[in-house]
């Protein structure tokens, strides 16, 4: 769609179906819509209209704010949370009084300059209260263009906001910036969400490269996770002539707590202590194939051994440790990676191949 298709179909779209009568709708002024505007920064709509009518009946004017005593504004803000929100609308108000005489200044940078307010609630104060053309880039506006143009790279990062702000402007209309900005904020909270997405009604479908690509969930790009420590770490399955594998619980905190688990072991040295601790003769050894578990915190590279065990007593000896028939498997708690392996090493034994 060429911008002008693109912002004929948010507006049509808006004709039928967006919201008009929230509160900051009516009596449009900078004020009303800088304070609704600051107020959803980090709330639901449903949560701030309760919020807004108060604060407008005690505050009716940017002088009223500028002047009331600083407790009085914390106390109407009282349970939307982020009180810096709070303290930088007065800090504003009085610039504005001071050094504005009064009036929301008519451009997005000057608006900028003010504390608490960045380029997009500079966007939205300038175009849904004085017509200006301006972009906005909120959350939700951020989510249904970088799905639009199937932006990649995470929008967090300089290089890619910069390209999603570019869209953005391109797409912005020369008239009636105001129901569009307003349109493309609603089209963001209630059809193009994040999990659930209701393409089939929404007026962008038809450019839309994320819906084509069937990956409108894959946008915008989260943060990129930091490469996560690794950590290794050598895990016998010792097989002993019923085919059944030496397990042990592990202690009921920590990672994998309570489950049952093979043997940790640094290097295959230690196998010594392992066999000489529970009596075993061992026999021949060889690789199952590495695995890798991730962890919240590191990721674990398994490097698995199934050993045959020649000889072992009829039972073992220390609580907590036990063999796992793996014809006729007991109903344990395994870890993940663990079941995984013991079915590997069924596979291994049945047909002798690694
Ligand atoms: S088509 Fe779907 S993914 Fe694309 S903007 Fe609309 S709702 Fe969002």
């Amino acid at each position: 769609m060429s911008p002008e298709q693109f912002s004929a179909a948010v507006l049509d779209w808006y004709d039928r179906h967006g919201r008009k009568d929230l509160p900051w709708q009516q009596g449009i002024t900078p004020y009303r819509v800088w304070v609704s505007e600051i107020m959803l920064q980090q709330t639901q709509v449903s949560t701030v209209l309760g919020y807004f009518d108060r604060f407008m009946a005690a505050l009716p004017t940017v002088q009223a704010l500028a002047a009331a005593p600083a407790d009085e504004v914390l106390h109407l803000w009282t349970g939307l949370g982020y009180y810096t929100r709070a303290r930088n609308l007065q800090k504003t108000a009085q610039i504005v009084m001071a050094e504005h005489a009064g009036e929301f200044p008519r451009d997005v940078d000057a608006l900028t300059a003010l504390p608490g307010i960045g380029r997009s609630t500079a966007g939205a104060i300038a175009s849904l209260s004085m017509g200006l053309r301006a972009a906005i880039l909120d959350g939700n506006v951020k989510r249904v263009l970088a799905r639009y143009v199937a932006q990649e790279g995470y929008p967090g990062e300089p290089k890619v906001a910069k390209q999603l702000w570019d869209v953005a402007e391109r797409f912005t209309p020369h008239a009636r910036v105001n129901h569009y900005t307003q349109a493309m904020m609603d089209l963001g909270a209630t059809l193009c969400t994040r999990s659930k997405p209701s393409c089939l009604l929404c007026p962008l479908q038809r450019g839309c490269q994320a819906h084509m690509l069937g990956l409108e969930i894959r946008y915008p790009i989260p943060k990129p996770r930091k490469a996560l420590p690794q950590k290794r770490t050598l895990m016998p399955l010792l097989a002993n002539r019923d085919g059944a594998i030496l397990l042990y619980r592990r202690p009921a905190s920590g990672l994998w707590g309570g489950l049952w688990s093979l043997p940790e072991l640094d290097d295959l040295h230690a196998l010594e202590t392992l066999a000489s601790q529970h009596a075993l003769r061992l026999g021949s050894r060889r690789e199952l194939g590495g695995l890798t578990h991730t962890f919240s915190h590191f990721q674990l590279a398994i490097e698995p051994w199934l050993i045959e065990v020649e000889a072992a007593p009829n039972s073992v000896a220390e609580a907590d440790w036990l063999w796992y028939n793996l014809a006729t498997p007991p109903r344990l708690g395994l870890a993940a990676p663990v079941k995984k392996l013991l079915k590997r090493a069924a596979d291994a034994l049945a047909t002798g191949e690694p």
